[in-house]
C-alpha cells in the first residue's frame, strides 16, 4: 500500500503547479516486462558491458555481432505494452495537469499511450541508412534479421543502423528540446530513473520543484519534496484516484 499521505502531497504539488513535466526512465517500464538495466542482480549492463555491445564503436567494429546482440532486446520493447503508469501520465496531460513527458525509454510506450514525448535516447520505430540516409520501419530491419539476412541492408546496399542513441552518439535534438521546455518548470516528477546517466541526470536542476518516484536512492532524493519507493503502478492508480480521475474499467451490464 502506498502512503495516502504521500498520494495527498503529490496530487496537491500537482495541483499547485500550472507548468508540470515527467521525467521517466526504465522503472515505469518493468511493469510492461521490459527489464531495468541497472537493477541489482537482473540488470542488463550487469551483464554486458554498454560500451561493448550498444555503441556506434561495436557497430562500426561489427555489425552482424552488433544486431545479435541487441535486437532480442529490442524486439522485446517493441513488442511491450503500456501500463496503467504510462497511460496515467497521458490522462494527466489530457486534464490539463501535465505538459508531457520526457522519456530516457526507447520502447516509445509514452508515445502509444498518448503522451505528448520528447525521446532523448531516441526510438525503435525506425531505422536509417548510413549509405543514403533513408528512414525505414524498423520492422523492415526486423524482417531481414528473422530471415537471416545480418547485417540487415538498405534498398541501396547501405547498413542501416536504429533511430536509438548509442553510447558514443551525441544527443538528438529531443535533449535540446526538452532543456527549453523545463525552463520555467515548476514541477518535475521523475518516475523510474535513478538520475544516473549524464546528462540527463542534470535535467532536475532546471525544475523549482522536484518528485521523485523511484525504487532506489537517487543522488537527487534530498533536493525533492517528496520522495515515493513504491511500485510505480500503484502510485499512479492511488494518484488518478485521489483527483478523481479513475481509469475507465469495463462496463458493467445493466
Ligand atoms: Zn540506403
Amino acid at each position: 500500500m502506498v502512503a495516502v499521505d504521500k498520494i495527498r502531497a503529490l496530487a496537491r504539488l500537482i495541483r499547485e503547479s500550472d507548468r508540470t513535466l515527467a521525467l521517466t526512465g526504465a522503472g515505469i517500464s518493468t511493469a510492461s516486462g521490459i527489464p531495468d538495466f541497472r537493477s541489482p542482480g537482473t540488470g542488463r549492463w550487469e551483464k554486458v558491458d554498454p560500451a561493448q555491445v550498444c555503441s556506434v564503436q561495436a557497430f562500426e567494429r561489427d555489425p552482424a555481432a552488433f544486431w545479435t546482440n541487441n535486437l532480442e532486446w529490442w524486439l522485446a520493447c517493441v513488442r511491450a505494452e503500456p501500463n496503467p503508469a504510462h497511460y496515467a501520465l497521458a490522462r494527466l496531460e489530457q486534464e490539463g495537469l501535465l505538459l508531457g513527458v520526457i522519456t530516457q525509454n526507447i520502447d516509445g510506450l509514452h508515445v502509444r499511450a498518448g503522451s505528448r514525448t520528447w525521446e532523448v535516447h531516441g526510438h525503435l520505430r525506425t531505422c536509417r541508412c548510413l549509405g543514403c540516409g533513408r528512414q525505414h520501419e524498423f520492422g523492415f530491419l526486423v524482417e531481414q534479421y528473422e530471415a537471416g539476412k545480418n547485417p540487415p541492408r538498405c534498398t541501396c546496399g547501405g547498413l542501416l543502423r536504429p533511430d536509438v542513441v548509442l553510447f558514443g552518439d551525441m544527443l538528438g535534438t529531443d535533449f535540446e528540446i526538452a532543456t527549453k521546455v523545463l525552463s520555467g518548470c515548476q514541477l518535475l516528477i521523475v518516475v523510474g530513473s535513478s538520475l544516473q546517466v549524464y546528462p540527463v541526470a542534470a535535467l532536475p536542476r532546471f525544475a523549482r520543484r522536484l518528485v521523485i518516484v523511484n525504487r532506489d536512492p537517487t543522488p537527487w532524493d534530498d533536493k525533492a519534496e517528496l520522495v515515493l519507493r513504491d511500485d510505480i503502478v500503484a502510485v499512479f492508480t492511488a494518484l488518478l484516484q485521489e483527483l478523481g480521475l479513475e481509469q475507465k474499467t469495463a462496463s458493467r451490464p445493466g
